[in-house]
């Protein structure tokens, strides 16, 4: 069986569980771990039979429990590289230092290394583990990118090296990269992920297929390019954005930047923008729409409906185009076929 479960969406927190064969994968983890297996358990997903985590873009609301969700369960995330490298930089402290204090953090790093894997009895530990780095291996132009000495307040972050799995917040049990336009698989899962334009370092969004259906999730894109209105052509489950009500952004309590970030190319999908590619553009084939990451402070999930209605034009039927909304608050029941 596939099913299909949006456990949550919106600006704060964006997941769906995917289950097709015996696979099943958690698309973002925008939600703290423990809700995440709240909702889960609440919509009859097991966490503990989650294979795998896959990860649209590093914005908070998509991310904000993956790591101690993948720690927890043991299990791989998947990225582009560009989106685990920004994600990696955001969750890491910038330390300050000079380079003193950065070759002595080196060495108490090594020193921790080698006490480790001696207790551990690892043969070989000195040679392994003493001492990677000495002075001489780092060059006079890498010394520049150091606080001066005597340590001062001008110093270049540095990220910490090698820490230890537990003291390093980028720390994931197993990362897997994939890129857009190149379809992988994950067990019985197939996925094709596609770029989509939003003001993150990797946007993608994502078809899985599994059993012969296919379920599209895109979120989190300013409009809609060619290439994602091909990637959403002749899916079964098409869960597209509905963000915002463009009077209610106009008029709202955002801030004027971020109401042009919203707005802009790589911002959110208004109600009409995507009434208009339902009108216009969508192919009229899937068994269920969701309407997803419906803003809660320039949107009401009536507008989103309405627009989106109006657009399907009596397309809605018992079996075709029926009409969901996600919410932010609680899961969707399960999409089964
Ligand atoms: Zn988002
Ligand atoms: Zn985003």
């Amino acid at each position: 069986m596939v099913r299909f479960t949006v456990l949550a969406s919106g600006s704060k927190g964006n997941s769906t569980v995917i289950t097709g064969g015996n696979t099943r994968v958690l698309v973002d983890a925008g939600l703290s771990c423990k809700e995440l297996f709240c909702r889960m358990e609440l919509a009859g997903e097991k966490p503990e039979s989650l294979d795998a985590i896959i990860i649209s873009h590093e914005h908070t609301d998509h991310v904000n429990g993956v790591s101690v969700t993948a720690r927890k369960l043991g299990i791989p995330v998947y990225f582009t590289e560009g989106t685990h490298r920004a994600w990696a930089r955001i969750v890491t402290p910038r330390k300050r230092m000079t380079y003193s204090q950065w070759l002595e953090q080196c060495r108490q790093q090594a020193a921790d290394r080698l006490a480790r894997a001696q207790a551990e009895g690892v043969p070989d530990a000195v040679e392994l583990f003493a001492e990677p780095i000495s002075e001489g291996m780092v060059t006079a132009v890498d010394q520049e990118a150091f606080a001066p000495e005597p340590p001062s307040t001008e110093a270049t972050p540095v990220e910490s090296k090698e820490a230890a799995p537990e003291d390093d917040p980028a720390w994931l049990p197993k990362v897997e990269y994939f890129k857009p336009g190149e379809p992988f698989k994950i067990g019985d899962i197939a996925v094709s992920p596609f770029t989509i334009p939003h003001d993150a370092a990797d946007p993608t969004g994502f078809v899985f297929e599994a059993e012969g259906m296919r379920m599209a999730v895109a979120t989190d894109l300013g409009y809609i390019p060619p290439n994602v209105k091909a990637q959403l052509a002749g899916v079964d489950v098409l869960l597209l954005e509905s963000n915002h009500d463009l009077e209610m952004l106009r008029d709202g309590p955002y801030p004027w930047q971020v109401k042009q970030r919203v707005l802009s190319r790589v911002g959110h999908l208004s109600n009409d923008a995507t009434a208009a590619y339902l009108e216009n553009d969508y192919d009229g084939g899937a068994a269920w729409i969701v309407l997803a990451h419906i803003s809660e402070s320039n949107n009401l999930p009536e507008l989103a409906r309405v627009a989106a209605e109006r657009a399907l034009r009596g397309r809605g039927t018992l079996l075709a185009n029926r009409l969901l909304l996600a919410s932010q608050n609680e899961p969707l029941s399960s999409i089964c076929f």
